[in-house]
């Protein structure tokens, strides 16, 4: 497990960001009023910019000009990581555990220098704090120091343990509008030297990741377009044997949450049921996803919404290959 001291990471550069300049004035508004929450949370689906997001939340309190320049002193060191004011912790390569949290209320408990107006710590993927650590905040989140923020994100909500969110304010964020997604995808595989993909391929695969502009790259580069292969599978199984067989490998290869499985799952109903409409082109070099009637499309997501909210809500720990299982077997019912 790597230490806590390993898992520091320096933010994204805020200023690449698509599509969120209306969210960036919002936030500089709010920080010049002095209203700006002292524990905010970002959610949304994963790619979508939310770590860029939390560079820019923490450069607003730390620019000379209040406005997350990306030039001056403040910004730049932010930058480079080297902020003395900034503590940046990252779950995405693995569980925060409790040497995290101690870290987090001994940067906290000292003041701002000469200087600075605030102590911050930023949190990406906060939903990888284990059940201590998380524990061990509960007071300093219900009651943060006057001078502290706390900037969080996960896309994982319903990971999350019920008493940290009830202690956080929370910021939905969605995805950048598809022109700039597919005019942001072009020019990343152009600066590769990728082949290069038309409009209608990029939007295709665009709504293949629910319109995340990083899961969309991801997929783009590792060539998974036109989607899982146990997705596929899953479609267009016949029998009650392939449906079993092919929720195995789904969960084995995957290595997917629940929540996550939900998320593919929607992506992947909804691709099936635009094909059949004839609104999408299967991706070049791909196959054609099985195609969902409109009575199959009606009851898996009825099934779906009924499994999101027991994620969600309840916390339920649904066992991901069950689900998988009794949504797949729904349309042969
Ligand atoms: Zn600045």
């Amino acid at each position: 497990m790597a230490s806590t001291e390993e898992l520091q990471v320096k933010p994204e550069p805020w200023l690449q960001l698509i599509g969120y300049d209306h969210l960036l004035q919002a936030w500089s508004d709010l920080s010049a009023a002095g209203n700006m929450p002292a524990v905010l949370l970002l959610t949304g689906r994963p790619g979508i910019g939310k770590k860029g997001l939390l560079g820019a939340l923490a450069a607003l309190h730390l620019c000379a000009t209040k406005s997350a320049c990306g030039h001056c002193a403040g910004c730049q060191w932010l930058l480079a990581g080297v902020h003395p004011e900034v503590l940046w912790l990252d779950g995405s390569a693995g569980a925060l555990r409790i040497d995290a949290a101690e870290q987090l209320q001994e940067h906290l408990e000292l003041n701002p220098g000469s200087g600075s107006s605030h102590r911050l710590v930023v949190m990406v993927d906060a939903d990888q704090l284990n059940k201590s650590a998380a524990n061990r905040l509960l007071k300093i989140l219900e009651e943060p120091p006057p001078r502290a923020r706390i900037l969080l994100s996960t896309s994982r909500v319903g990971a999350m343990l019920p008493t940290v969110l009830s202690r956080c304010v929370r910021w939905q964020v969605t995805p950048p509008p598809l022109v700039l997604s597919r005019a942001w995808l072009a020019q990343r595989m152009a600066e590769a030297k990728a082949p290069a993909c038309s409009d209608d391929e990029l939007d295709a695969c665009l709504r293949q990741a629910g319109l995340s502009p990083g899961l969309a790259l991801a997929m783009l580069r590792s060539g998974q377009v036109g989607g899982r292969e146990e997705l596929h599978g899953l479609l267009s199984a016949t029998t009650a044997v392939q449906v079993l067989e092919w929720s195995q490998q789904l969960v084995r290869a995957s290595g997917l949450t629940t929540a996550e499985m939900l998320q593919e799952w929607d992506i992947a109903i909804n691709h099936s049921y635009r094909q059949r409409l004839g609104l999408i082109q299967p991706a070049v070099g791909t196959r054609p996803a099985a195609s969902l009637n409109p009575v199959q499309l009606a009851q898996r997501r009825s099934l779906l919404s009924q499994a999101r909210k027991l994620v969600c809500g309840a916390q339920v720990p649904l066992n991901a290959q069950l689900l998988t299982e009794a949504l797949a077997f729904s349309e042969r019912a």
